[in-house]
């Protein structure tokens, strides 16, 4: 059989032992003031109690109305005020009857008070003594009370100390009841609020393993609180992204597989035809060698795109960062296009204007320039004109590649820019592409901290614009 291990590390688990835990603390607490400590509370109590009125007494003693006061006090507090003179006599309160019989403190009481009092530092006492008549102890507080004429007289406070035995035994059955209600409502309480955080989680997590099959398909859900919506908003997006990639990543492979299949089939064909027919007819043969040599250029520089991205992603991890001109590089790059300039008869023109060097890695700045300047002349049709500008500003040095070539279709603007993706659908079978070409340059151009931006009217031409912070 195998063992449910428990997981301590879930939400629901941490919930519940900081519930029970807070819970039970709060119990113990209350056990321990009401229960445990209840009966050493009450006796301090009592004591600060009859501490207070006997200080209050004895600074109020000498006043014309003390005797009314003795009196309301033991009304109303409940307690037993006696006066006593230095044989223990009574002399407050004094019934009728008492003037006859003189009554007295048993002796051995009074002196233990007279002892306590002798002792003590400050003219007064608090003790507890037990009393043969009384079942309870009794709470005694004694003071001297000074007569500069003649001597002195004593204050004797008593008061019995009822044991709450009984309160103790109420307040534990209701403690009983209230620890094991707290206990289960913890439980239940930790239930619940465990189950409304970690649902979302557990929800996210299955829609992540959805994604994770590669399930494009799905949406993470949002609810419950800030940042659950927060990580579902970002997951979404990210599904989103992965999902467009994913799209275009199809589409190449189609294109892909259709822009190597025609200059294969193409090389294959001519090749026969040389082999079976045109091989003895040299015009007829360099014809056809020639087809085949063009698509053969077409195959490596297709294969050259696709290299480029692999290439230019490592390489931009670490750029090899010194003060370049955009003008020179621009210059660099014409030049390896002389054989368009020869053969094709493309004009080139390049003019700059104000400051021209930036910061950057010239390889990779070379490089951008060169997709753009080969995009360029891929695009254009009749108007073979290429003219690249370069001109600086206070912070710039803005580069411009313009052609007068097809242009681009304002709904693909935004997007052209993407990996994979191949703007004009139109055009798509004629032209060997990657749509690699400007995702290249648009990496480059965000690990110089650069700008990127196009201008294009359909039919008449389109201009990039890359910018960089000036050296
Ligand atoms: P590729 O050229 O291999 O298709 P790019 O990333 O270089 O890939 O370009 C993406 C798309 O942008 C192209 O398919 C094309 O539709 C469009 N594009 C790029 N440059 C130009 C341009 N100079 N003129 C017209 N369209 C362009």
């Amino acid at each position: 059989m195998s063992k449910v291990k428990l997981d301590k590390k879930t939400l629901n688990f941490k919930l519940w032992t900081y519930f029970i835990g807070f819970a039970s603390t709060i119990m113990i607490i209350l056990w321990l003031l009401q229960i445990v400590f209840i009966n050493s509370f009450y006796e301090y109590m009592k004591i600060n109690e009859i501490k207070k009125i006997g200080d209050q007494l004895v600074s109020q003693y000498g006043s014309v109305d003390f005797e009314e006061i003795l009196i309301e006090k033991s009304f109303s507090e409940g307690i037993s005020i006696n006066i006593l003179d230095e044989s223990g006599r009574l002399i407050y309160p004094l019934e009728f009857f008492d003037i006859i019989r003189q009554p007295r403190l048993e002796t051995n009481t009074f002196s233990e008070l007279l002892t306590r009092l002798y002792k003590s530092e400050n003219n007064t006492t608090i003790y507890t003594r037990d009393d043969s008549r009384l079942k309870f102890p009794v709470l005694t507080y004694g003071a001297i009370l000074e007569n500069p004429q003649s001597t002195n007289y004593f204050l004797y406070i008593n008061t019995v100390i009822e044991p709450i035995d009984s309160t103790v035994s109420v307040l534990k059955n209701q403690l009983i009841i209230i620890t094991i209600l707290s206990l289960l409502l913890a439980v239940g309480l930790s239930f619940l609020i465990s189950k409304k955080l970690s649902k979302p989680i557990v929800d996210i997590t299955q829609s992540a393993k959805n994604l994770m099959r590669g399930n494009y398909n799905i949406e993470f859900k949002k609810g419950y609180y800030t940042e659950i919506d927060n990580l579902a908003d970002t997951l979404n997006d990210t599904t989103a992204e992965l999902s467009k990639t994913e799209d275009l990543r199809q589409d190449l492979i189609s294109n892909i597989t259709h822009d190597l299949k025609t200059p294969l089939t193409l090389i294959k064909s001519y090749g026969e035809l040389i082999r079976d027919i045109s091989g003895d007819d040299k015009e007829k043969r360099d014809y056809h060698l020639d087809i085949i040599i063009q698509e053969t250029d077409k195959l490596s520089h297709f294969v050259d795109d696709m290299l480029d991205l692999s290439r230019v992603q490592s390489g931009l991890k670490s750029l090899e960062i010194k003060e370049i001109d955009l003008l020179e590089c621009s210059q660099k790059v014409i030049n390896r296009f002389n054989y368009y300039i020869e053969q094709e008869e493309f004009q080139f023109s390049i003019s700059s204007k104000g400051f021209t060097k930036i910061l950057g890695d010239e390889s990779k700045i070379e490089q951008a320039i060169y997709n753009l300047v080969s995009n360029g002349i891929n695009y254009s049709k009749d108007n073979k004109k290429i003219l690249i500008s370069v001109e600086g500003s206070d912070q710039w040095v803005r580069l411009a590649v313009k052609d007068y070539g097809e242009g681009i279709a304002e709904e693909d603007l935004n997007r052209i820019w993407d990996r994979y993706y191949r703007g004009g659908k139109l055009h798509k079978r004629g032209k060997t592409g990657t749509g690699i070409g400007l995702s290249i340059v648009k990496s480059i151009v965000i690990a110089h901290e650069g700008k990127y931006g196009v201008e294009s009217v359909l039919g008449e031409g389109s201009t990039f614009i890359l910018e960089f912070k000036r050296a």
